[in-house]
């Protein structure tokens, strides 16, 4: 299905403009720079094609894409960017919300962590509000390159521990460097299971 055509079809800043839900869909979430349009991108191969995303921290909307009829892939407006003021971030909150607790063809949110950094609050409430939608996520450890392999490897363990103990609808690790391509292909592979036939 990563080898269908991608075509970008809904942009939504409100709720009420969340296009019919019609595929099976996919969503991208994760804090400003954690390196989500280079993972679309190196997934897709075709997404800097489709899309220039604007900065981060300024463009408050929901971007809809699908590939062939089999697959939407959604890309959530990034969070925790330093400078973004208190309206912005309620209205991220607002978005994002409705959005997960709402949206019925939602068959997975693929939540972005930094390897480097981990996991922060604002992830954390994310994985809550998944848990409380119960709406199935998957952490993507992003940047693999940056870190030696053991350290990668200690970090998927870690956040795998704590999710196992007290989550319910998180999928294992997986862990992708969009500059080395590592690990791109189990996540497509991975991804491509929820496509529909
Ligand atoms: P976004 O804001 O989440 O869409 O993040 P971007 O994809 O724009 O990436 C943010 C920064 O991280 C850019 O400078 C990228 O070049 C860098 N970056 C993204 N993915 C990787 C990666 O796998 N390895 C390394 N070393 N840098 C990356």
């Amino acid at each position: 299905v990563f080898r269908s055509k991608l075509e970008f079809f809904a942009s939504a800043k409100v709720s009420t403009s969340f296009p019919h839900p019609q595929l099976p869909e996919i969503a991208f979430a994760g804090r400003s720079n954690v390196g989500k349009s280079s993972l679309l991108n190196a997934l897709t191969r075709q997404w800097g094609v489709v899309w220039t995303s604007d900065k981060p921290g300024f463009t408050q909307t929901i971007n809809f894409f699908k590939l062939a009829e089999k697959l939407s892939l959604v890309d959530l407006p990034g969070y925790g960017f330093a400078y973004a003021k208190e309206e912005v971030k309620d209205a991220w909150e607002e978005l994002v919300k409705e959005y997960v607790s709402t949206r019925s063809s939602l068959r997975r949110v693929c939540l972005l962590i930094d390897t480097k950094w981990g996991m922060k609050p604002r992830d954390h409430e994310l994985i809550e509000l998944m848990e409380r939608s119960r709406k199935p996520y998957q952490i993507v450890l992003t940047k693999t390159d940056t870190i030696s392999s053991i350290d990668v490897a200690r970090r998927a363990m870690q956040i795998q521990e704590n999710l196992k103990l007290s989550k319910s609808l998180v999928e294992p690790v997986m862990m992708v460097s969009s500059k080395s391509g590592a690990g791109i292909r189990s996540l497509r592979t991975v991804l491509a299971s929820i496509a529909r036939f």
